[in-house]
């Protein structure tokens, strides 16, 4: 049988930004994405058998129908008559309820995947709304690379490639609910407003340090009134380890730092990891077709 194996990368939000709310109930967001070395691995193949086998691992994955991924092969099968049934296994190394788009990434992989398994032929834009059904980070996902995302996220534009940097994530050990983010950012607790233009004159010029400076995301603040541990944990990589940069990923609890060399990024992930109870990663920003790592301190 033939076996398909996709990447699903993480990302981190370089910027995040709610514009506002919409008639619909979503919120009109502006976010410029990144991809990550640090990935999951999903496997895909057939099986004779009707319906969907899901391998997974880790206690707060989900097994059955509530995995992205599972969704995201129903939604494939039903969209596109699929024949017989698929195995999908799925090697997580991206930390879940993070922040770094690790379920959104699944979906994505498995959307790709079960392409190239079926050999179907479908348009970039059809695969986009399927993708949208799913989740509004999960069309970006399909594309990954430095990316600008707007609307409810299914709005893409390619922008000048990051430069390569190293990234530390450092996850504190509980999850956060991406739509109780957002319920209390409706709230009114909210932070700053970040520079899109300021990330993106960075991304221009290929300037990792005004890139750092730059950094933002509107509902940091949401999740620090929350759990503060997140705050202090900015704070420290800020300002103790040499960082260009540092900023909570999506509706957190991830938060990321940037650097120039991969001896300063290791020696803030050590240093992080000792200091917080948290799961702590040394990787390093991607491009499309590029493999790059992402390890576990
Ligand atoms: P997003 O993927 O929407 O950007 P995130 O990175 O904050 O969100 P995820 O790791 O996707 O968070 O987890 C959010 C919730 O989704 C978790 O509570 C988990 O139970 C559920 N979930 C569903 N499918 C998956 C999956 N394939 N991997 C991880 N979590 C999943």
């Amino acid at each position: 049988m033939r076996l398909v194996e996709e990447k699903s990368r993480a990302k981190i939000n370089l910027i995040l930004d709610v514009l506002g709310k919409r008639d619909d109930g979503y919120h009109e967001l502006e976010m410029v994405m990144q991809s990550l070395g640090l990935s999951d691995s999903v496997f895909l193949e057939k099986i004779e058998q009707e319906g969907i086998l899901l391998e997974t691992q880790g206690p707060a994955v989900p097994q059955g129908p509530e995995n992205l991924a599972y969704r995201a092969a129903q939604l494939m099968q039903k969209a596109y008559g699929l024949s017989g049934g698929v195995r999908i296994r799925i090697q997580k190394e991206i930390p879940v309820a993070a922040g770094l788009a690790g379920g959104s990434g699944n979906a994505a992989a498995v959307l790709l995947g079960l392409r190239r398994l079926y050999d179907l032929c479908i348009p970039e834009k059809e695969l986009l709304d399927l993708a949208l059904t799913l989740g509004s980070d999960v069309p970006y996902c399909l594309m990954g690379k430095t990316a600008l995302a707007k609307g409810r996220g299914e709005e893409l534009e390619v922008l000048p490639d990051c430069p390569h940097l190293y990234v530390v994530l450092v996850k504190p050990l509980f999850g956060v609910s991406t739509a109780e983010v957002f319920r209390a950012y409706d709230q009114g607790t909210r932070g700053p407003k970040p520079s899109l233009r300021d990330a993106i004159l960075a991304l221009w010029d290929g300037d990792g340090q005004a890139l750092g400076a730059s950094l933002g995301n509107v509902l940091e603040e949401t999740t620090c009134a929350m759990h503060p541990v997140i705050r202090q944990i900015k704070a420290y990589l800020a300002q103790k380890t040499g960082a260009y940069g540092a900023l909570m990923s999506g509706s957190g609890p991830t938060v990321f730092s940037l650097y120039e060399t991969k001896e300063s990024a290791f020696a803030a992930a050590k240093q992080a990891k000792r200091l917080f109870q948290a799961q702590t990663f040394l990787t390093e920003t991607v491009q499309q077709g590029e493999e790059g790592y992402g390890l576990p301190l």
